[in-house]
């Protein structure tokens, strides 16, 4: 059994306000939120990063995008506009080690990010 706090989450061990359950996504509101929309989306296998990828990981990285498409226009952020962002490895400052994409919207945000 893996410590992974999102594996945990995506196997309902660990609280977690999900707004998207699949065979292989799964989607929670982010803990600590930085816009008005900030929704964490994930596979459900564990894989650490966008760089640790096998070749037959990306099938359910396309998925991810997919839910992360329909989640924001069931938010509503479809027109205004919102951002998908895949902190990778220590300079993005990926802080949990299981692939995720933040869906961040309701705000009109700064370019370049910081
Ligand atoms: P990273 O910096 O790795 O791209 O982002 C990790 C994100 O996970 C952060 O935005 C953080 O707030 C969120 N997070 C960390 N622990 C938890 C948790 O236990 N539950 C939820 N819902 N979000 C978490
Ligand atoms: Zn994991």
């Amino acid at each position: 059994m893996t410590e992974c706090i999102f594996c945990k989450i995506a196997r309902g061990e660990m609280e977690a306000n999900i707004v998207h359950r699949d065979e292989d996504v799964v989607a929670f509101h982010d803990i600590n939120p930085q816009a008005p929309t900030h929704i964490l989306v994930i596979s459900r296998k564990h894989i650490p990063s966008i760089s640790d990828c096998a070749p037959e990981d990306f099938a359910v990285i396309a998925k991810v995008l997919a839910v992360c498409a329909k989640i924001a226009e069931r938010e509503s952020i479809r027109e205004s506009g919102y951002r998908l962002v895949l902190n990778t490895g220590v300079d993005a400052g990926q802080a949990v080690d299981h692939i995720h994409v933040h869906l961040l919207g309701g705000r009109e945000m700064a370019w370049p990010p910081g």
